[in-house]
Order: structure tokens, then sequence, then C-alpha cells
């Protein structure tokens, strides 16, 4: 079974990755795979910028929000 932030993510239109929450030890990117922990707020191998949505607290984003902006 995946790791649930990497059924629960979306890439953003710049690039960067929105995961709903920080997982506690390791992030996986969804972009290149590359393990890491979860600590990062990028990506060490291929520099995309990681967005934990429930740290956001000013934007108050969430999945469907995000699915809608995407569209
Ligand atoms: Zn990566």
């Amino acid at each position: 079974m995946k790791p649930d932030h990497l059924t629960n993510h979306r890439i953003l239109p710049d690039g960067s990755v929105a995961f709903v929450t920080r997982p506690r030890v390791s992030v996986t990117c969804p972009c290149c795979w590359t393990d890491q922990r979860s600590y990062r707020n990028a990506c060490y191998h291929c520099g995309r910028a990681f967005l934990y949505l429930d740290e956001q607290l000013t934007t108050r984003i969430d999945l469907q929000k995000l699915d809608k902006e995407i569209r």
C-alpha cells in the first residue's frame, strides 16, 4: 500500500507539490520518488517545493479547492 501522502497530493501549476499533511518521518517526492526526511520543504533531488496544506494557516486551502483551481 502506498503511503497516504502519495495518494493524497496534487501537483500545482507552478510545479510545487501539495500534500494534505506533513508525514511524520519521511516524505517521498511523487515526481522523482526520492525518499527524504519530512522536515524538508522541497525535494533535494528535483527541487520541487513541498506544501503541506494543514500548515497553510493563512490561506486555508484543501484538496477540493485546489482541484477547482487547477482545472
Ligand atoms: Zn523530487
